[in-house]
This record gives C-alpha cells, sequence and structure tokens, in this order.
C-alpha cells in the first residue's frame, strides 16, 4: 500500500521511518512548501492512503484533497474541524468535553461584549493559522479591547474564559478502522515563551481520576468524529477537574517520547491505522520518560551524547532563533533517575523553567 502524507517535516520523516520494518508500505511525503497544483493532483494519484504531519494546509490545498476525500486519513472532516479554534471548541463540547467559555468575535463591538458575557481576563486568538501561542492577546481591562482588536484582529477570533490553570497536560490517542481505540499514557507539558520547552512522563502526582477522566474524554472525541489515525488533546489541569483547550488531528511533540518510551509510538500507530491495521500496544516500557525539544541551537544536545539512557534526534534542520531542531528522549528506571538525567541536559532548557513549578 502506497501511502502520501503531506508535509516533510520531522513529523513526516518520523511517521515514515515508524514503519521501514513493513515493506508492503511504501511512504511518500509531500513538500508543502513547493506546492504545484500539478505536482499535488499526481501525488495525490499516485497514492492509496492520504495523511498529513499538520492542519496548517492551506484552503486551496485541502480543495484539491476534495476529490480524493475517501482515501484521506483522518478524515477532512476532522482537518477541516481542527484548522479552526470555533469548529475545534463546538466539536470539543459536542463530544461532552469541559473547555473554557467562548464567543465568535468578528468585530470591535464583538471584543467589548466578550468582555462583558466572559469577564477578565479574556484570551483573544485568531481562529486560524496560530500556533506556538502566535496570534494571541490576553485582554485584562476593558481598555485592552482597542489594541487587541488592532493587533490580532480585523478577521475572524474566538474570545475564550482565562483558565487558572495548575498545569498544562496532554492526551495521545489512536483509533483504528473498526473503531477500537488505545491511549498513550498522559503527559506534563513544560512551556516558554509560548513553545513546548519538555514533557515528562508520568505527570507528577496525576490523580487516578484525572488520568481516566482524560482517556474518556479522548475517547469519547475520536468516536465522535469516527476518527481514523493518532489525535491529540491539550487539557488544563484545573484544582477540580481537566479543561480541553487544544486538538491535533496528528502525531503531537508531547508524544515523541513514545519512540523510545512506548511499545508502539504515537507515529507507528498512526500508520498502522490509517493503513488498515491493527494497533501496537501503547503501554509504557520505563517507569518514567521525558523528552527535551532542542530549540534554537543543537550544541547543548551534543551532551546527551555521552548518557546511556538519553536518545537525541537530529531533524537535520538549519539553527534559527524559536526552532524546533531537534529532540532528546530520556529513559529512566524511577522519576528520580530521570530527573537526575534532565539535570545534565539542562542546557536545552531555559533557566527558571526546569524543574517544573510545583502548584
Ligand atoms: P493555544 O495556542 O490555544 O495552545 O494557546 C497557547 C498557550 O496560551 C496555551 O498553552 C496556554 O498556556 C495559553 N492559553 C491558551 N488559551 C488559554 C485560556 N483560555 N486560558 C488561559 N491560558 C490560555
Amino acid at each position: 500500500m502506497k501511502i502520501g502524507i503531506l508535509g516533510n517535516g520531522q513529523l513526516g520523516q518520523m511517521l515514515m521511518d515508524s514503519v521501514q520494518d513493513i515493506p508492503e508500505l511504501e511512504i511518500s511525503l509531500y513538500d508543502l512548501r513547493a506546492h504545484s497544483d500539478d505536482a499535488l493532483d499526481a501525488f495525490l494519484a499516485s497514492v492509496d492512503r492520504v495523511s498529513y504531519e499538520t492542519e496548517n494546509i492551506p484552503a486551496h490545498i485541502v480543495a484539491r484533497l476534495e476529490p480524493v476525500a475517501e482515501k484521506v486519513y483522518p478524515s477532512l472532516k476532522a482537518l477541516k474541524t481542527f484548522q479552526n479554534r470555533l469548529l475545534e471548541k463546538n466539536a470539543l463540547r459536542a463530544a461532552g468535553i469541559a473547555t473554557a467559555d467562548f464567543c465568535a468575535v468578528n468585530s470591535l463591538d464583538d471584543v467589548k461584549s466578550a468582555v462583558v458575557t466572559l469577564g477578565l481576563p479574556i484570551v483573544l486568538k485568531t481562529t486560524t493559522e496560530g500556533y506556538d501561542g502566535k496570534g494571541q492577546y490576553v485582554l485584562r481591562s476593558p481598555d485592552d479591547a482597542e489594541p487587541a482588536w488592532a493587533a490580532i484582529g480585523n478577521r475572524e477570533l474566538i474570545a475564550e474564559a482565562f483558565v487558572k490553570f495548575e498545569r498544562e497536560t496532554s492526551v495521545i490517542a489512536s483509533r483504528d478502522v473498526n473503531g477500537n481505540i488505545l491511549v498513550f499514557p498522559m503527559t506534563e507539558n513544560i512551556h516558554h515563551e509560548g513553545i513546548l520547552r519538555y514533557s515528562l512522563f508520568p505527570a507528577a502526582g496525576l490523580s487516578a481520576a484525572k488520568a481516566a477522566l482524560a482517556e474518556r474524554y479522548i475517547r469519547q472525541l475520536a468516536d465522535s468524529l469516527d476518527y481514523v489515525g493518532t489525535i491529540t488533546l491539550e487539557l488544563f489541569e484545573t484544582a477540580d477537574g481537566l479543561v480541553g483547550n487544544e486538538v491535533a488531528p496528528r502525531v503531537h511533540n508531547s508524544g515523541h517520547w513514545s519512540i523510545e518510551g512506548t511499545e508502539a509510538s504515537q507515529f507507528r500507530n498512526h500508520m498502522l491505522a490509517i493503513s488498515g491495521r491493527a494497533l501496537g500496544a501503547t503501554t509504557p516500557k520505563y517507569p518514567a520518560v521525558a523528552m527535551l525539544n532542542v530549540i534554537s541551537d543543537e550544541t547543548p544536545a551534543e551532551k546527551a551524547e555521552g548518557i546511556s539512557n538519553a536518545f537525541r534526534h537530529s531533524y537535520g534542520k538549519e539553527a534559527r532563533p524559536a526552532r524546533k531542531l531537534g529532540h532528546v528522549t530520556v529513559v529512566a528506571q524511577s522519576v528520580a533517575e530521570r530527573d537526575a538525567t534532565i539535570d545534565q541536559l539542562s542546557a536545552l532548557i531555559p533557566a527558571g523553567v526546569w524543574p517544573p513549578v510545583q502548584h
């Protein structure tokens, strides 16, 4: 079976690598940045299944997928839903998942009414094309309405009530064509300046009740869309529950640790699911695992070379500020061993961001 993936970045590459041992699967990657309509149409015609490494696909390219919709996994419906934050929040609610209160904003007057209906602070976000905290504005006073609209407005926005979360977590699952779902262990995610810096499994002190709730949420979400492939749900953890924030219809940075850390990785299960195969087990192979992103500068990652329980992945990209150049996975027999290894690699993490703040 031939599988074509839209996007040839690190996610596409890791999806491809994950099934190198299955000769029946022939994988090719399409470079979205070098797009031409003819090249895309030829690519789509040459494969049996189409998938994508990113939901940030321009509308004119999504339109060209319509005629081959039956071979696109996850479905075009899922792609379009999670391309737009309003559709996304509605889908979360429809699947029974708690979210912040929100409303659509299409004018400065709408911003002002959102301040009244949602209360302050509110987070204003562009409905499309926002990632790593871009296209966002936090309003803390009614006077912020005008600067906020000037900064990111003049297009469709979503206003969300500010969630006073204790930390950010994510849950990832894969669903096969028969509706079987396997869920990966939850991770705790630590961001800095809008970019994920590291993920931890297990999430410290995560209650069994919250872990079960996250699992129920992602099952409900995947089932509600008859989803096929790997899906990620980012959740805010609050004192008394979990609040759905964002969905990625794909493998996710917070699941990279699954390459070494679980029986089957998020990448492999995505490929197994979309090719109609049974999923591999998502059970952890170690009691504790961490993933550290390598951002802007590869040199601190060189430290991982001498550490036997650290695995370095380099994406072969040119260094640029704020660019993800690779990641390092740490596997350990205990949280203490994991954290001692992270200490050795702490040059990868900005000052003050490791260890995570305890709430
Ligand atoms: P997002 O692009 O939606 O993942 O948002 C980027 C970051 O902004 C999140 O990781 C949070 O740290 C923060 N954030 C987003 N939405 C909210 C919200 N409704 N309340 C509080 N913080 C938020």
